[in-house]
């Protein structure tokens, strides 16, 4: 019984696209770039504490 997520996938269309990363909330031209090439939606910084530090 776990449907908490639905608010969420409701306003999808518009905080998809934005360039706030997931991890540290800030906003960086990169996080639209990494979530194209890598389906992430992180930033610069984030994804580089992420190929090294894989969780
Ligand atoms: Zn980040």
């Amino acid at each position: 019984m776990t449907d908490s997520f639905d608010y969420k996938s409701d306003k999808s269309d518009n905080s998809e696209l934005n360039d706030v990363c997931d991890e540290c909330k800030n906003e960086d031209e990169t996080v639209t770039q990494n979530l194209i090439l890598t389906g992430y939606k992180i930033c610069k910084s984030c994804r580089t504490s992420k190929t090294l530090f894989p969780l």
